[in-house]
């Protein structure tokens, strides 16, 4: 999977991408990230990336010249005909990061993972001209309901998502399916057929982890966990899953 960053602030990305299972991934080969300076594709003295917005009001706007010319020359050919979205390749996509934009879930992060290429357009000031989002984009993506001040964070958060689904990320290849929001954690059938009833699109919350020493302050760990059963350390996990899950998110359960 290749990454492009375009970003008037490249430096942004030195830290967050070089630890854990990112870095990993990028020595691997498994993912390639490279950082484009928006400024680049300026042609101004200047290199102006932003103006005041038409219709008056506060801030500056990205301007859409240097952002087109930016993805453009990362795809090699020309996009935008004045009629439809910059796509063509459908195992490429070019994501606006946008406070109004779709919002983004683990369900997109396994959909992302199945493409070649993500350029991710990085917003800042009061936002980016609205041409990007109708004909370079191919989609305008919220990581929440808060606005943020750049769109940086934003695609960090979502090249971390996506690399960890990607074959060969993580050391151990059963990990990323009995996290949070895959799909029903491996239970006993009858449990989780009873599961599947109740669980709305198909997602849990992860069940709770513990690890050394069995008793803390305390506090001991679930006698379950440490007896060795392990049908019954499934069944427990996919219990506390549920527990979890209907106290901390009883939207995923919808109505019981
Ligand atoms: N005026 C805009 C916010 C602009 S914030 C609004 O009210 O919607 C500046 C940039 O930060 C945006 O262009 C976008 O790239 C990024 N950003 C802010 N919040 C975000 C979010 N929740 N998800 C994704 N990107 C976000």
């Amino acid at each position: 999977m290749r990454f492009d960053l375009i970003t008037i602030f490249p430096e942004f990305f030195a830290g967050p991408l070089e630890h854990g299972i990112v870095r990993r991934a990028r020595e691997a080969g498994i993912v390639e990230v490279r950082v484009q300076d928006l400024r680049q594709f300026t042609k101004d003295r200047h290199r102006t990336v932003d103006d005041r917005p038409f219709g008056g009001g506060e801030g500056m706007v990205l301007k859409p010249e240097p952002l087109f010319e930016a993805v453009e020359s990362l795809l090699g050919h020309g996009v935008g005909d004045a009629s439809k979205p910059g796509a063509a390749d459908p195992k490429t996509a070019i994501v606006l990061m946008s406070a109004a934009g779709k919002l983004f879930n683990q369900e997109t992060a396994r959909r992302y993972a199945q493409l070649e290429r993500m350029i991710f357009i990085c917003g800042r000031y009061e936002g980016v001209d609205e041409r990007v989002a109708e004909y370079l984009a191919t989609e305008e993506l919220s990581i929440g309901d808060f606005v943020l001040s750049g769109g940086e964070l934003p695609a960090v958060l979502v090249i971390d998502a996506v690399t960890r689904l990607l074959p060969g990320a993580l050391g151990n290849e059963a990990s990323s399916q009995n996290e949070s929001f895959s799909e029903l954690p491996s239970a006993a059938p009858s449990l989780r057929a009873s599961l599947a009833s109740r669980v709305s699109n198909h997602t849990l919350l992860d069940f709770p982890h513990y690890t050394r020493p069995a008793e803390f302050r305390g506090w001991a760990v679930p006698q379950v966990l440490i007896g060795g059963n392990h049908s019954e350390v499934a069944k427990w996990r996919s219990a506390a899953a549920l527990e979890k899950t209907r106290r901390n998110r009883p939207d995923l359960l919808g109505k019981e």
